[in-house]
C-alpha cells in the first residue's frame, strides 16, 4: 500500500499550507525566474511579438519534471502579457460542458492553465482542437439522423498545458501548441541562488557554505529546494539561533535522512530492492511498484527520472536495471554476470 507522503520532502503532493508558502516564493516576473535561460530567451522573443503584434501569445505547452517551475512560468507569462489566468487541471475537467463552461467564460487575451493536461480523458479533448485552431466551440444540438453543430465563437485565448509525461499527450493535441517547452533538472548554481533569493524573502540569514550544501542535496529542483531550505529554517530557530550555517545545514539534512546527493529512502529502498530481490534487473514498473508499495505514476514521476539522470537506473526494454554507479552508491558489490556486460 502506498503510503502517505504528505510530509516527504520528495513528492509531487502540496498541502495548504506549503501551497500558501510556495506561492509567497514564486517568482512574478520572467527576470526573477532563475535558469532555464534557452527557455526565458525563447518565450522573451515570443512574448515582444505578440505584444507588437497586439495578439495573444501562442498556446504553449510546459513539459517537465513535478517542481520545475511548470505553473510558476504560466503566471510569469500572464504578469508579463498583462492578461488574467484563469487555473485548472486534467482531472478536474470531468465532462466536456465543463471544458465548453471554462471556455465560454474566457475574455480576449485571457490565459486558460491546464495542469496535467496528459489526464485530459479523448471526449474532452475534441473539444479543445477546434478550441485551439479556430477560437471556435463546436456543439452538437440532438441526436441521431438529425444532430446538427453550432460552432460558437470563443475569445481569442492562449493554453498553457503542463505536464510531466508529454509522451502521454496525443499528436492531435500536442500539434496545436505553437510553442513547446521542455523544463529540465537545474544547474546547481542555479539552485543556489534560488535558495539566495528565498532566505532573503523569508528573512533567513544563511552562510554561503550551508546555501551550496543544501542546493546539492536538492535534486535540481526548486521545489525542493525550497522545501529543504524551509525544514533548515525550522531546525536552526529551534536547535540553534535562527542563523544557518554548514554544521547545522548538515544536521538538519541528515536528520531528514537525505543524503550527499539528494537521495532520500524510498529512492534508496528502489536502488536496493531492485539489487537484493531482483538481482539488479531487469524488473518491470508493476512489479517494482507492489515489491516497494509505491504507487507506479510515483515512482516514474518523481523517483526514477532523478535515479536515471544520475545515472544509477537505466530503462531497457525488458524493465529497469541498477548500473554500477548505483551499486557502489549504495555501498553493494555487483556480482559479476558474464551474461550482462552492464553489471
Ligand atoms: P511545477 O508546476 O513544475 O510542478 P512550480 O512552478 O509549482 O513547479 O514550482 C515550484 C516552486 O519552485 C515555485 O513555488 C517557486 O517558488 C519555485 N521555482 C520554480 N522554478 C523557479 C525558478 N526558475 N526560479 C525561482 N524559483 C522557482
Amino acid at each position: 500500500m502506498p503510503k502517505n507522503n504528505k510530509n516527504r520532502i520528495i513528492s509531487a503532493k502540496e498541502s495548504a499550507d506549503e501551497m500558501a508558502f510556495e506561492k509567497s516564493l514564486r517568482p512574478k516576473q520572467l527576470a526573477d525566474y532563475i535558469g532555464q535561460d534557452k527557455v526565458k530567451d525563447n518565450l522573451e522573443i515570443f512574448m515582444v511579438a505578440a505584444k507588437k503584434r497586439k495578439e495573444p501569445i501562442e498556446h504553449v505547452l510546459l513539459h517537465g519534471c513535478p517542481g520545475l517551475g511548470k505553473t510558476t512560468l504560466a503566471h510569469i507569462i500572464a504578469h508579463e502579457m498583462g492578461s488574467n489566468i484563469r487555473i485548472t487541471s486534467g482531472p478536474a475537467i470531468e465532462k466536456a460542458g465543463d471544458l465548453a463552461a471554462i471556455l465560454t467564460n474566457l475574455a480576449d487575451g485571457d490565459i486558460l492553465f491546464i495542469d496535467e493536461i496528459h489526464r485530459l480523458n479523448k471526449i474532452i479533448e475534441e473539444v479543445l482542437y477546434p478550441a485551439m485552431e479556430d477560437f471556435a466551440l463546436d456543439i452538437v444540438i440532438g441526436k441521431g439522423p438529425s444532430a446538427r453543430t453550432l460552432r460558437l465563437d470563443l475569445p481569442k485565448f492562449t493554453l498553457i498545458g503542463a505536464t510531466t509525461r508529454v509522451s502521454l499527450i496525443s499528436s492531435p493535441l500536442r500539434d496545436r501548441f505553437g510553442i513547446n517547452f521542455r523544463l529540465d533538472f537545474y544547474k546547481d548554481e542555479d539552485i543556489e541562488k534560488i535558495i539566495e533569493r528565498n532566505a532573503k524573502i523569508l528573512n533567513v540569514d544563511i552562510e554561503p557554505k550551508a546555501t551550496s550544501q543544501i542546493s546539492r542535496r536538492a535534486r535540481k529542483t526548486p521545489r525542493i529546494a525550497n522545501r529543504l531550505l524551509k525544514r533548515v529554517r525550522d531546525f536552526a530557530q529551534v536547535k540553534g539561533n535562527g542563523k544557518i550555517n554548514l554544521d547545522l545545514a548538515n544536521d538538519a539534512l541528515t536528520m531528514l535522512d537525505i543524503d550527499q546527493l539528494g537521495l532520500d529512502e524510498i529512492d534508496r529502498k528502489i536502488i536496493r530492492v531492485i539489487i537484493e530481490k531482483f538481482s539488479g534487473g531487469p524488473v518491470g514498473l508493476n512489479t517494482l511498484s507492489a515489491a516497494i508499495g509505491e504507487e507506479m505514476d510515483t515512482i516514474e514521476d518523481i523517483y526514477e527520472p532523478f535515479l536515471m539522470q544520475l545515472g544509477f537506473i537505466s530503462r531497457t526494454p525488458r524493465g529497469r536495471i541498477i548500473t554500477k554507479n548505483g551499486y557502489e552508491h549504495l555501498g553493494i558489490k555487483p556480482i559479476i554476470d558474464p551474461q550482462n556486460s552492464l553489471i
